[in-house]
């Protein structure tokens, strides 16, 4: 039976990655005619509750997060780990909490909250992000599931879906949003890597009335991570009630231990302390479940009419909580990219093989960083042959300068071209980790402090034009290439550049940037900010070799605190939050003074 309607799009799947590409689809350009296609019916259960603040800035961007915020989801601030050096935990916070100030919810996406994150629950989270594409005008069919791919002859193009309900859809374009079952993937034959060592297995459940570990200002919290001598756990509150658990260990451990599910999940339990406290008032909602075999990449990820999105082009591991990040990026990417398409001023081969690297090599970057995550962990007692294998598949030796180089072979500016990332953590973020892991706490030493002449190297390098997004459009900006590095001349790349062609001394490298951003409207604060986040750029051309630094004992050098995002020890974590109380109790008293007398000089 074939449908008469011929799409625009059509999404396979409506998970964060079809509803948002479609949601994107239509916010741009609100003509297309898009299908999103979803063999389930919406609410369902699905995991990757624990998000990145990323993701907010594309729910923004599609005008969902105020929907998703008027659901009181608890805001996610960042994590508390056992993982590293030690059984010592640490905080990871997106925002410094000492200075997260009580709001009242829901809140608006500015200030502190751009910052911040949700911890979701999945079920009704996916549903608002479905709805919304629904309201934008996208075409949502539930419970029908996309049974057949038809692929034109001897060609790298899609021509039809055949669906559960008989019926034979068509479009211009189609999207693989269909998360692990990769639905258009295995039909066009793509072949996917598998990280060996990677292969873990997730045995997890939801529990009612857990604790939450920790309270910061109006419904704010972290995640817990917290790990065993044999795999670790993840605690994500979801709400005022439910919270998400789940115990993660390598697949060959479970195998061996002959052990099932259950029992190797209260085994866990057991184990650790943390946790159970957090549970002891706690029932489980008695819906253990087991996953594995999630990590990922695919060998490509854009053909002639289709794309690759989300989870169907690749994952690396929970550890990172960037899945739905990497998802979010990926359809917003996709939809700009068919938008692009359309209207035929870039070239189409371009478009293609843009998305194809960018997002590709961004899942290789997480891959990479998730095996350096499981190398270096110190309270995997029983894991340490399984540990070191991972470490030579990674061909990784663990003193950090090593590792470092190691991670820098993936570039580090792929999710916003001139941003420095690794793994979804901000540079200066992903050096201080490496530091926690080491052994004797020797972290990377920081090209800044250490040099004060820096030249920029665009040697053996072409002129290459690098596409940023920007409201709906893919704009050419300025770039080159080495090999298979880019350098993006826009943001803070762009500074740096700037102040380079200028001078090659540090000092007189941060005065010219100093003045050009006091010729921006940014405030005081936020040119601070901008500073850093230059600072951090230089760092990370160094790392990509695009400025040699070195040292002239003759001239000034420069102390850079780097502000990233804030990792301490718990102790100084706790510190922080009794200071944010305290000063959230005074402001409290004072404006409940101000109201009473206010109230009174009007009696
Ligand atoms: C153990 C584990 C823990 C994780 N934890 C986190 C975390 O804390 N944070 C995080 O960000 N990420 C996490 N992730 C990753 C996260 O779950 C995924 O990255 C994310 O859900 C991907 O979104 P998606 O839209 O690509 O796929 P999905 O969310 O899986 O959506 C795909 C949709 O496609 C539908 N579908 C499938 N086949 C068909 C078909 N033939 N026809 C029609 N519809 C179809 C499915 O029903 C589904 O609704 C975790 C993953 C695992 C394995």
């Amino acid at each position: 039976m074939e449908t008469n309607r011929g799409y625009d799009v059509i999404a396979i799947g409506g998970g964060p990655g079809g509803a948002l590409a479609a949601a994107m689809l239509k916010r741009y350009d609100p003509s297309l005619n898009v299908l999103v296609l979803e063999k389930e019916r919406f609410p369902r259960d699905h995991i990757g509750e624990s998000l990145l603040p990323g993701v907010c800035h594309v729910l923004n961007e599609v005008g969902v997060w105020d929907k998703v915020e008027a659901a009181d989801f608890p805001v996610k601030l960042g994590a508390s780990l056992t993982w590293g050096r030690n059984a010592d935990s640490w905080e990871f916070d997106f925002y410094p909490v000492e200075d997260y100030r009580d709001e009242p919810r829901p809140g608006k996406f500015a200030g502190q909250r751009a910052a911040t994150a949700f911890q979701v629950d999945r079920s009704i989270f996916d549903s608002i992000l479905l709805d919304h594409a629904q309201s934008l005008g996208a075409e949502v069919r539930q419970e029908v599931q996309v049974e057949k791919v038809l692929r034109e002859p001897d060609s790298d193009r899609i021509d039809g879906l055949v669906l559960s309900t008989g019926e034979t859809v068509r479009a211009r374009y189609y999207l693989d949003c269909s998360g692990r079952s990769g639905v258009l993937r295995r039909a066009m034959g793509v072949e996917s890597w598998v990280p060996g060592e990677l292969k873990n297995i997730a045995i997890y459940d939801y529990w009612q009335n857990a604790e939450w570990a920790v309270k910061i200002g109006v419904g704010g919290t972290r995640i817990q991570v917290r790990s065993l001598p044999w795999g670790w756990f993840w605690f994500i509150p979801l709400g005022p009630t439910r919270t998400s658990m789940g115990l993660v260990c390598p697949a060959e451990y479970y195998k061996k231990c002959g052990k099932r599910p259950e029992e190797l999940y209260r085994e866990a339990i057991e184990l650790q302390p943390e946790i159970q406290k957090l549970i002891a008032n706690a029932t489980s909602e008695g819906k253990l479940t087991a996953t594995n075999d999630w990590s990922h990449l695919s060998s490509r990820i854009a053909g002639e009419n289709w794309f690759l999105v989300g989870e169907a082009a690749g994952f690396a591991d929970p550890i990172l909580s960037a899945g739905v990040n990497l998802t979010a990026s990926s359809a917003r990417d996709a939809a700009y990219s068919i938008l692009e398409l359309d209207r035929g001023v870039l070239n189409p081969a371009w478009l293609r093989a843009r998305y194809d690297t960018r997002h590709r090599t961004a899942i290789d970057q997480h891959i990479r960083f998730a095996q350096y995550w499981y190398a270096s962990n110190g309270c995997f007692t029983e894991l340490q042959e399984h540990c070191r294998n991972i470490a030579k598949e990674g061909g990784l030796n663990l003193s950090p300068m090593e590792a470092w180089s190691w991670l820098a072979q993936g570039g580090f500016a792929h999710e916003q071209p001139g941003h420095a990332v690794l793994g979804s953590f901000e540079f200066n973020a992903a050096k201080r980790i490496l530091a926690n892991f080491d052994k004797e706490g020797r972290g990377v030493p920081a090209a800044i402090e250490n040099n004060n002449v820096f030249e920029l190297n665009l040697d053996e390098s072409r002129p290459e034009s690098v596409g940023f997004l920007d409201r709906g459009r893919i704009r050419l900006l300025d770039g080159f290439r080495r090999g298979e590095r880019v350098l993006a001349v826009v943001g803070p790349n762009e500074l740096v550049y700037f102040a380079l062609s200028r001078s090659k001394d540090i000092v007189t490298i941060v005065q010219h940037i100093r003045e050009r951003l006091q010729q921006t409207k940014l405030s005081y604060p936020q040119q601070e900010l901008a500073l850093h986040k230059a600072m951090a750029a230089l760092e990370s051309l160094v790392a990509e070799g695009w400025v040699t630094a070195s040292m002239d004992r003759t001239k000034a050098r420069v102390v850079n605190k780097g502000v990233s995002a804030t990792i301490r020890s718990s102790q100084e974590g706790a510190a922080a939050l009794k200071k944010r109380d305290e000063k959230a109790r005074a402001e409290n008293v004072m404006s409940a003074t101000m109201a009473s007398s206010s109230s009174s000089m009007m009696l």
